[in-house]
């Protein structure tokens, strides 16, 4: 019998106790889901949204107990980790009920781990009763320390609000890692310093290449910086020492010696993590990516609004990771249309 035969109710997927984990047709497991709460933000980043993006009308986008409902059985069937994000998942209205409710598999042991990815503009409010609900991590998106670029890179935002917001996290005790995308006209000097910043403060610092998903307003490969240069202009004064991955993710870390403090690296394009990937997207409107970089898609929302029960949504969740792609087809070529159509936004950075 494979995990997605047994009748299952809700209450009896709750704990993951006797399942085995979601493996796909390449022996991967998949332990690690990443759930976009919301496809709308606060904030515009040039490499993420066109300035004038067109949201989703609200009927197409999971109610928050449909959220916590799918979440639910993939927690059933063995995911282990779970990362809210979006859009920005902090401007989603109810959150914190959502993660109050998703909190209960932290205390059933069913979940290790309930993160969050946030631009950080609403988390000096919200910190707080992040860190009572469980949340113990939050991923926060700094591209810069200078406020004129932030406000340039972001449309309008303010880097003081965003600072503030990774204080308050800090001070709530949840462990922050800073996001920076890589971009070679506008941060690249500052790389070291946004490095440095984070470090003085013992966060670690994850570095993104810009990937091709969606249209923006301008052309991305002016914008593409190799990581792979990056390190080795980091090289040139400070000394990085490999460390082990421990994620199963696309970063791969180093300690800079320096500083005392972690580095990432997230090289989809001139790097390929496919093979250790363990994790898998569900977009706000219910459709499951497998792969950030394909067009692969199952639509759990239909099943879900046709009253389908936990066990036959299980059954479209196995199919769907059964059939997870090898890897991903990122390219950057000039004027190229984005290898992925849809935006990082919809489906869950
Ligand atoms: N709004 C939250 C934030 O900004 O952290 C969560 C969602 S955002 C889509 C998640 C991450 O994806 C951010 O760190 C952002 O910088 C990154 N991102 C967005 N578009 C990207 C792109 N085209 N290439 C690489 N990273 C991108
Ligand atoms: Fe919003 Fe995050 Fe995209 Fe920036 S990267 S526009 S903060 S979703």
């Amino acid at each position: 019998m494979t995990p997605y035969d047994a009748p299952a109710t809700q209450a009896t997927l709750a704990p993951a106790a006797g399942r085995g984990p979601l493996t796909d047709g390449l022996g991967r497991k998949v332990r690690y889901l990443r759930l976009s709460v919301t496809d709308r933000c606060d904030l515009r980043c040039v490499y993420c949204m066109a300035e004038h993006m067109r949201f989703l009308p609200k009927a197409e986008v999971l109610t928050l107990e449909e959220l916590d409902r799918v979440a639910s059985v993939f927690v059933g069937l063995g995911v282990r980790k779970l990362r809210l994000t979006g859009g920005e998942p902090l401007v989603r209205k109810g959150v914190l009920t959502l993660v109050e409710s998703l909190s209960r598999h932290l205390k059933s042991g069913a979940l290790d781990e309930l993160a969050l990815t946030t631009n950080g503009t609403r988390l000096a409010a919200l910190a707080p009763d992040l860190a009572r609900l469980g949340v113990r991590r939050v991923n926060v998106s700094m591209d810069t320390l200078r406020p004129d670029l932030f406000a340039r890179l972001t449309r309008g935002g303010d880097l003081g609000q965003v600072q503030g917001g990774i204080e308050a996290a800090a001070a709530a005790g949840l462990e922050v890692k800073i996001n920076a995308v890589a971009l070679a006209r506008d941060n690249a000097v500052e790389i070291p310093a946004v490095i440095a910043w984070a470090h003085a403060r013992g966060f670690a610092i994850t570095l993104i290449e810009t990937m091709p998903m969606g249209e923006i307003d301008e052309d991305r490969t002016d914008q593409f910086l190799s990581l792979a240069q990056v390190r080795s202009d980091l090289e040139s004064f400070w000394t990085l020492r490999d460390v082990a991955a421990t994620t199963g993710g696309p970063a791969r870390y180093v300690e800079v010696a320096e500083t005392g403090g972690r580095l990432g690296f997230i090289t989809p394009l001139s790097h390929n993590f496919c093979e250790s990937c363990n994790r898998v997207r569900l977009t706000c409107t219910g459709t499951l990516h497998t792969c950030l970089g394909q067009e692969d898609a199952t639509d759990l929302r239909a099943a879900l609004r046709a009253g389908a029960s936990d066990a036959e949504l299980a059954g479209l969740i196995g199919e769907g990771i059964g059939a997870k792609p090898r890897g991903h087809d990122f390219r950057i070529e000039r004027g190229a249309a984005p290898s992925v159509s849809r935006h990082m936004s919809a489906t869950g950075g």
